[in-house]
Formats: structure tokens, sequence, C-alpha cells
């Protein structure tokens, strides 16, 4: 994520929790609540959590290698079983 233009806040996805009674609103980082329903505090109560990002396209990657990796290594193995059943 860029963060080199000053003049543009970024806007995060996440969760707002009133950290004087854990009270939790889903919304965006900037639109901080006015007060907690829960306790009553005023905004600066809460605190803002991103949300984690799930990566889809990270996963595709792992299983093509995992795949390269499972063919050479039957490869291998075979050809070792082979010969040694032949010798004997
Ligand atoms: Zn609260």
């Amino acid at each position: 994520m860029a963060m080199s233009r000053a003049g543009e806040p970024q806007v995060l996805e996440g969760e707002w929790e009133c950290m004087d009674c854990g009270y939790i609103e889903e919304g965006s980082s900037n639109r901080r609540p006015k007060a907690c329903p829960e306790c009553n505090s005023s905004g600066e109560a809460f605190e803002f959590f991103e949300y984690e990002e799930v990566d889809d396209l990270d996963d595709d990657d792992l299983y093509d290698d995992d795949d390269d990796d499972d063919d050479s290594w039957d490869d291998d193995t075979d050809d070792e079983v082979d010969g040694d059943d032949w010798d004997a």
C-alpha cells in the first residue's frame, strides 16, 4: 500500500473497538464512532483494527510448486526400485 501522498488519507476496512468496554463496531478507518452505545464513552475511546487481507492468488502459486516437486520425486523413486529388482 502506498502512503506517499499526504493529501490522500487512506481508508481501511476493519472494526472499531471500544477500549473501555470492548464493544466492536464494523466500519472504515475514516469513520470513528461518535460514542459507544454500550458504555457511553466518547469516540476517542475507540481504536481501529484493520481486517487481515486474504490473498487467494498466493494459494494458487503454492499449489503449482507442490505439483512440480511431486513429479520429479516420483521419477527418482521409480528408477531406484526398478534397478534393485533386476539386480536381485
Ligand atoms: Zn464502550
